[in-house]
């Protein structure tokens, strides 16, 4: 399972339909977390998705509207019991960022909060994925995040084991997972019946940020890409004073990576009655687009090639 809710998707100023930036994914049941803004820890209540399994946190900067949900995220997991640490992966001033974290005395937390300081390049490596810390363009030093699965294992030919003699059982998960077996004094090896490994899946999370090569990069094929879009393509002025992205710009780049999936989210709280111009400017680019709303959830499915 891989799974996105959206927590957050207003840019900077949350309104009463947006809360400020938080994504949470949930892989095969380990709760990861994009950024935390303010609220963050209601939304989760809302969307149902748990906290306590929940294993990291990246942030891509260390603007307000980006962490401001996690203390009294921590202080509720305290609450609640958890004990298991936290890792808070980020930027420069990620420690800092713990250090006051942990440091507000009018609560002792029962568990461990460690930070972990990423480069644009470095990766994390967990069991079966990665998570890749990109070089951005914002006004603070600032990274965004790729989650890469491992490959999985080629389509295994039942029809060609069987007609080889391998007998239906144990035999056939031994050749699935790449080793040989004797039938009848004959060695049969994983390439005679499976094919060639398949890719994992890609998500990629811009955070803020202008249009980037780092960015661009991370998304060449990504199931899904979600990209600041704070703007409309008219406001593009403004997009590149404040280092952020227009609808328009993300779709560009969606098409250009060839992802299958593009999700606009940091949406300006001046669209927060209406967000279609977003939506208009990015679609007459790029077709599979949807604009990000609170608790919208997409499940990214595994390809079958
Ligand atoms: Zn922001
Ligand atoms: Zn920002």
């Amino acid at each position: 399972m891989l799974k996105v809710t959206f927590l957050g998707t207003g840019g900077s100023l949350p309104t009463t339909n947006r809360n400020p930036s938080a994504i949470m994914v949930n892989r095969d049941g380990e709760l990861i977390m994009f950024d935390c803004g303010e609220g963050a820890q209601q939304q989760m209540m809302r969307a149902k998705t748990g906290m306590m399994n929940l294993s990291s946190i990246f942030i891509t900067h260390f603007h307000a509207d980006h962490i401001l949900g996690i203390p009294g995220l921590v202080q509720t997991m305290s609450f609640q019991g958890r004990t298991e640490p936290l890792t808070i992966y980020g930027p420069e001033w990620v420690e800092e960022f713990v250090k006051f974290l942990t440091a507000m005395g009018y609560y002792k937390l029962k568990f461990e909060i460690n930070a972990i300081r990423l480069k644009s390049g470095e990766s994390i490596k967990r069991d079966g994925y990665s998570i890749v810390a990109l070089n951005t363009e914002h006004n603070v030093p600032s990274i965004g995040y790729a989650l890469v699965e491992a490959e999985r294992p080629g389509r295994f030919d039942r029809d060609k084991a069987i007609e080889l003699g391998v007998p239906v059982g144990p035999l056939f998960s031994k050749l699935h997972h790449g080793g040989s077996v004797e039938v009848g004094g004959r060695v049969i090896s994983a390439e005679d019946v499976v094919g060639d490994p398949r890719p994992g899946r890609t998500i990629v999370y811009s955070g803020d940020t202008r249009p980037c090569l780092g960015v661009l990069k991370a998304s060449d094929g990504a199931d899904l890409l979600i990209h600041d879009s704070t703007l409309a393509d008219n406001m593009i002025d403004w997009a590149k004073e404040s280092m952020h992205s227009t609808a328009g710009e993300a779709a560009a780049l969606a098409k250009k990576a060839g992802v299958k999936k593009l999700v606009l989210t940091h949406l300006s709280s001046r669209y927060s009655d209406d967000a279609t111009p977003l939506l208009n400017d990015a679609k007459a680019l790029f077709k599979d687009v949807i604009l990000a709303e609170d608790l919208l959830v997409i499940e990214v499915p595994l390809s079958d090639d």
